[in-house]
């Protein structure tokens, strides 16, 4: 299925999203659809909806636009949506790839979501010397991403639900 272009509040276009998160979007009453593809529909249980061409924000978001997202340790949890980088288990804590005692910094190529036993268990060492292979690689977010962790700061309490189900 097609991407859905994103546009601010102020109409400026912002980023493309999956349908699946432009219908997330929609359905929270973050965004609201500006223009519908002509004759697809689309069912989700009991509620009919258009199928989203372009669907633009209810409130104005200020994106780091052709920017990397600033690093956050909240950053990291949502975008390795709260799954641990070594078991897979749900994750609430952030690790260091390469530990700080070593030299490694905060940043988006050296941190993964972790769960507590795991990031206890590594400790300061790198996964290499602990023997706890990395299940995936950390990456920069996309502007995106991006865009989704600059919407959610507006309304933490409603993050990790809906980001975690506009990116099923
Ligand atoms: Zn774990």
């Amino acid at each position: 299925m097609r991407d859905t272009l994103v546009l601010n509040a102020s109409f400026e276009p912002l980023s493309t999203v999956t349908l699946n998160r432009a219908v997330v979007l929609v359905l929270q009453d973050k965004a609201v659809v500006e223009q519908e593809h002509p004759r697809l529909r689309m069912r989700a249980a009991a509620v009919e909806l258009p199928v989203p061409r372009v669907i633009r924000l209810c409130r104005y978001v200020r994106v780091p636009f052709r920017r990397q997202a600033p690093w956050s340790r909240r950053g990291v949890l949502v975008r390795d949506r709260h799954r641990c980088a070594y078991c897979g288990r749900r994750a609430t804590t952030v690790d260091h790839v390469v530990p700080r005692a070593q030299g490694g910094g905060d940043n988006w190529l050296n941190t993964v979501a972790s769960c507590a036993e795991d990031n206890h268990r590594k400790a300061d060492r790198t996964p290499e010397q602990a023997g706890m292979p990395l299940l995936y690689e950390p990456f920069i977010p996309s502007p995106a991403d991006a865009m989704l962790l600059a919407l959610a700061g507006r309304d933490r309490a409603a993050l990790p639900d809906w980001l975690s189900s506009a990116a099923a």
